[in-house]
């Protein structure tokens, strides 16, 4: 009995170890790859950085999604979390991440954590990222995910994103995984010159424009557009 119980507590670690999903992982940074090829023409971005690509072919997705969800973790496709959120379709995080362009070092801020898995794309090339999350459940979740994870480059917040995080001001780059009407003025302030946002803007659940947002060294600001794409709102009081 004893014995049997011994070889139970091995058995853990080992199913762990075989269902790490790496060759789906694989499968689905291929798909994204394609899909780049694919949307260049409205993109202008027929590829997207190699650094970008690694970090989505190394963070577990599975980790990220409610248990029921798990087997559906490596298709290219937003998925349920809870709260009436979701976690982001991968080519939408690949292609935000390569418009923010993260570099070693530097400081990233993120609006929206939802399931953490945006933020540890984010931690795997950036230097230090900060991320807020207006539902306190999901970003409590999303803090021990990381925790566990050991992605210790990550700061987690509950509260309204809309109002960006002064004390870490300025960032190098800004990533807001909700829809918003408008460019929130915070943010680009808190945006450091040569610094860029990426935020979609449109009306809650219709038409929405991916724009990057670029902060020059002289501080000027201008935007443009870069795909339709469909988030679920930026809430808040404001
Ligand atoms: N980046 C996430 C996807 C998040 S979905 C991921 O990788 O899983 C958008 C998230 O933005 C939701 O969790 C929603 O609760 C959050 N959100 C909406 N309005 C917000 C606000 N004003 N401040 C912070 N988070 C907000």
């Amino acid at each position: 009995m004893l014995a049997l119980l011994a070889l139970l507590c091995l058995l853990p670690p080992v199913t762990l170890a075989a269902e790490d999903f790496a060759a789906e992982r694989r499968r689905m940074a291929d798909q994204i790859g394609t899909m780049a090829a694919q949307t260049a023409f409205e993109t202008a971005r027929p590829r997207f950085d190699s650094r970008v690509m690694d970090a989505l072919a190394k963070v577990p997705r599975h980790r990220f999604v409610p248990a029921n969800q798990m087997s559906h973790a490596y298709e290219n496709r937003p998925l349920p979390i809870g709260y009436g959120q979701t976690i982001s379709q991968p080519y939408i995080v690949a292609l935000m991440t390569d418009l923010a362009n993260p570099q070693p070092g530097q400081k990233v801020l993120e609006i929206g954590t939802g399931s953490g898995y945006q933020a540890a794309i984010l931690a795997e090339l950036a230097g230090w990222v900060y991320t807020i999350e207006i539902v306190e459940p999901l970003a409590k979740q999303a803090e021990e995910r990381l925790k566990a994870l050991d992605y210790r480059n990550v700061e987690v917040q509950a509260g309204d994103g809309y109002y960006g995080w002064a004390a870490h001001a300025p960032f190098d780059a800004i990533i807001v995984t909700a829809a918003a009407s408008h460019v929130p003025p915070p943010l680009v302030k808190q945006l450091k010159p040569g610094g860029r946002m990426v935020i979609p803007v449109g009306t809650p659940f219709l038409t929405q424009n991916l724009m990057l947002v670029e902060k020059a060294a002289d501080g000027s600001v201008s935007s443009r557009q870069i795909l339709p794409v469909r988030f679920v709102p930026l809430t808040g009081g404001h």
